[in-house]
């Protein structure tokens, strides 16, 4: 270490004297995040990682083969480049079964429908339901009709405004339409923008009302309906589903780490869900996450850069219809949770970056403004006040402080969940500045010479 250090301040001709020794970011990071930026730039590396899963996988859904296939390879290439204590760490998932699924037009003339059933939605019966449709534009409009529900299938035709927003007539939807006596929930999907591509995503019940089925439309047809409705057209559907939820199986957690050289029990880790819905690639959503996590290690091992803590990358399994790797990770750790420094989760695709968003003390956010700056380079050196995602919830609710990879938001939502998510959709250059990004806020982190306060 003392050799090390000395190199460092020979390097950056900084005498220790001088307060740059007092500064957490120090030169030598400087240097090295230079060094990280390079290298992640280089090559189209991270780009063709999240091709080659998405390709060779498909849809890692929750419960099927392909994901453990996915962690398998995962698993396999992470030891192959020399990464450390490489380890699935197991946690039950629930097994959601989409099967067979349409949805036609019966009136005012017929047309199948592009859709996709809600993930833990219930079936039809094998006939289908056939019914009148009632469209809505808000669950205050489900209210002001709810004389007319009875017996009809609701369809929430709503403008994408922002995903919190908006997502919640995809959660809770169903359960709002039963509440009035509707026998089936159809939403709008949740999209601002559409090439006529319905998005599937998480739904839930209540414990009291009864369980009817829930699926999207696309856009074009959602508000195709709602102008039929409009002109006093009678609209009938009909929905058939095969959705049935089977009990939970194994998966697990893919887990890979550069251990600290001198405080290897204190721990940064980050990451995204290795798993994905069960159409398109998941290659942003979230193999992106995945693989920029998993190759800004990579290249701190082949730089030969240890930083004093551990870096932990984990692929976190079943983040979309259950979260159990979250939960599990939070309860595999339990007893190291108080030496987490910080918890990065990247969820929200590998655009061109933008940043972080950071929750935790002012201490730590005035540090983090100096290690962010490293990235002005590739353009990820803004700083933003809330931090988290779905993975690290868990762990962040019992006190690690979280950050967010923030990217440009323009596009994610246009694919999020459909069969459009693939690498197609990616560019290369953007791919490899995200990793700059994680690998430069990773490795300073957990390099500095005191822990990020909390
Ligand atoms: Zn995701």
């Amino acid at each position: 270490m003392r050799i090390r250090l000395l190199l460092l301040l020979v390097a950056s001709h900084v005498s220790p004297l001088t307060s740059h020794v007092r500064a957490q970011v120090s030169d030598s990071h400087r240097a090295n995040a230079s060094r990280l930026i390079a290298a992640a730039t280089r090559d189209s590396a991270a780009w063709n990682r999240i091709a080659k899963l998405s390709d060779t996988f498909g849809p890692r859904f929750s419960g099927t083969p392909n994901l453990d296939r996915a962690i398998e390879w995962v698993l396999a290439e992470m030891k192959q480049d020399g990464l450390e204590h490489v380890r699935g760490e197991p946690a039950m998932v629930p097994r959601w079964v989409r099967g067979q699924e349409s949805a036609e037009l019966v009136s005012p003339r017929r047309q199948m429908l592009p859709m996709l059933g809600l993930g833990g939605s219930v079936g039809t019966p094998p006939n289908g339901i056939t019914a009148d449709v009632l469209v809505v534009s808000s669950f205050d409009d489900l209210k002001a009709h709810a004389a007319l529900a009875r017996g009809k299938i609701v369809l929430y035709d709503v403008p994408f405004t922002n995903y919190g927003a908006t997502v919640q007539y995809r959660g809770t939807g169903a359960i709002e339409a039963a509440k009035v006596g509707a026998v089936a929930s159809l939403i709008r999907s949740v999209t601002p923008y559409s090439m006529r591509t319905p998005h599937t995503g998480g739904m839930r019940y209540d414990s009291t009302g009864s369980k009817i089925p829930a699926a999207a439309l696309t856009v074009e047809d959602a508000t195709m309906l709602h102008r039929m409705q409009d002109r006093g057209e009678k609209i009938r559907l009909r929905l058939k589903m095969d959705a049935q939820t089977l009990p939970d199986v194994q998966s697990h957690n893919v887990v890979a780490e550069l251990r600290g050289s001198e405080k290897p029990d204190e721990i940064v880790v980050m990451g995204g869900h290795i798993d994905s819905w069960d159409v398109g690639g998941g290659a942003m959503d979230d193999g992106g996450g995945v693989v920029i996590a998993w190759e800004a290690l990579r290249l701190m091992k082949e730089l030969g850069l240890r930083p004093r803590r551990t870096i932990r990358v984990v692929g976190w399994t079943n983040e979309e219809n259950g979260l159990r790797g979250g939960l599990a990770y939070r309860d595999a750790h339990a007893t190291e949770l108080d030496n987490h420094v910080v918890a990065i989760e990247s969820d929200g695709g590998v655009f061109r970056p933008v940043g972080f968003g950071f929750t935790g003390s002012e201490a730590a956010r005035a540090i983090l403004k100096d290690v962010i700056a490293l990235l002005k380079p590739v353009g990820a050196d803004t700083l933003l006040p809330q931090g988290g995602g779905a993975d690290i919830g868990p762990i962040m609710q019992r006190g690690v402080p979280g950050m967010s990879h923030v990217v440009d938001g323009t596009k994610y939502f246009w694919y999020h969940h459909t069969d459009a998510d693939t690498p197609d959709k990616l560019d290369p250059v953007e791919v490899s500045r995200n990793v700059a990004a994680m690998a430069v806020v990773a490795y300073v982190i957990a390099d500095l010479p005191e822990k990020l306060p909390r």
